[in-house]
């Protein structure tokens, strides 16, 4: 998903567009809020997951329910919840079944016209045939402007080739019609009943107001999730455990900061590659400076900051006793990272 965006100025629009949201946060969500509620979308708060549990079971209608998730990550609460038959999205996308409830999660969302827009959504066809259509909305995922929401779509399309990445892009600004779930399953198009699909939004923070709280780190938020720097870091690409922004984001906790040495060489690429120039490089550098784990981590700090000394780093000897300093706990990595024949701390330095 997504490309890598060669123009700088592009890059440096996107990211002001994200710093100017996150400066003003409050007053775009409620914005947003506001005009959601205009829209008669129903709008409902969650700080935690219980919290978003909690409202999602609010809207249960029975005791039995026929739930589809169309979303990455399903609360476990949910997925195991007594009043809860699951339906795959798969067989909505196929429609062998219909849901009375489709959960699905925003990709973005604009405070100026209270719209919602989702990328790709495997059971958008069957919007219209359920009772309840609930949208988790991330409070990090809303853009100020309709123009804002539009340069993070170019953003997220082919710059090379000029097309869209996603196939479909649907926007939601007001329930649409309801309409009787037997004409799902038959090419008739008699008979549409007049009520209105239920739509309600839960707006989530989801770790975003403590994250804001860090000056050092506000930044990660910038995300919009495309993907790009899980592609090109080298250490995710070995353990598959932390992709770049989540590194920067787990570290955030101190009891985590040790996280940050154990997965990162400060190559550079993910600072590279970003289309909204989250710099990577000074966010993870800050959280090791910031390390709270004394001497040790300092001294490996200077090392890892020293990317050039590293790049030097080719006789076969120092190298074994550079990584295994650093990587002495893990054995894959260190495996890894001792089988390159080429400089590997600095992949972009070598590609210019
Ligand atoms: S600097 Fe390199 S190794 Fe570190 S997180 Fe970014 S891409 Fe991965
Ligand atoms: S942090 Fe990673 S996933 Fe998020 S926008 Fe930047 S490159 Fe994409």
């Amino acid at each position: 998903m997504g490309t890598y965006i060669e123009n700088r100025e592009t890059r440096d629009s996107a990211y002001a567009v994200r710093q100017n949201f996150f400066k003003d946060i409050e007053k775009y969500l409620l914005g947003f809020e506001q005009k959601a509620a205009e829209n008669r979308l129903d709008v409902m708060w969650a700080n935690n997951e219980e919290q978003l549990v909690s409202a999602i079971e609010s809207l249960f209608k029975s005791k039995y329910n026929k739930v589809c998730f169309d979303m990455p990550e399903i609360p476990e609460a949910l997925a195991n919840h007594h009043a809860v038959k699951q339906i795959k999205p798969q067989k909505v996308e196929n429609q062998e079944s219909i849901p009375d409830i489709v959960i699905t999660n925003a990709d973005f969302a604009v405070a100026e016209t209270g719209e919602i827009v989702l990328l790709d959504k495997k059971t958008q066809n069957c919007f219209n045939f359920v009772r309840n259509l609930i949208i988790v909305l991330d409070i990090g995922k809303i853009v100020a402007r309709r123009t804002d929401l539009d340069l993070m779509l170019y953003i997220l399309s082919d710059s090379k080739h000029g097309a869209p990445i996603h196939k479909d892009v649907k926007f939601i600004r007001q329930p649409f019609s309801h309409i009787e779930t037997a004409e799902f399953f038959s090419s008739t198009e008699n008979s549409y009943t007049r009520d209105e699909v239920k739509i309600t939004v839960i707006l989530y923070d989801n770790g975003v107001s403590e994250i804001l709280r860090n000056e050092n780190l506000r930044e990660a938020l910038y995300c919009i999730d495309c993907g790009l720097c899980a592609k090109c870091c080298p250490v995710f690409a070995v353990t598959g455990k932390y992709t770049p922004i989540e590194l920067v984001k787990a570290g955030i906790s101190e009891q985590n900061s040790d996280i940050i040495f154990k997965n990162t060489t400060l190559c550079g690429n993910c600072n590279s590659v970003c289309p909204v120039a989250i710099p990577f490089n000074e966010l993870l550098t800050k959280e090791m400076t910031v390390s709270k784990e004394g001497a040790a981590n300092q001294h490996l700090c200077k090392h890892l900051l020293k990317r050039n000394k590293m790049n030097a780093l080719n006789n076969r000897f120092r190298r074994f006793f550079f990584l295994k300093r650093i990587f002495n706990k893990n054995k894959k990595l260190f495996n890894y990272f001792f089988s390159l024949k080429e400089d590997f701390f600095n992949i972009q330095q070598k590609e210019q």
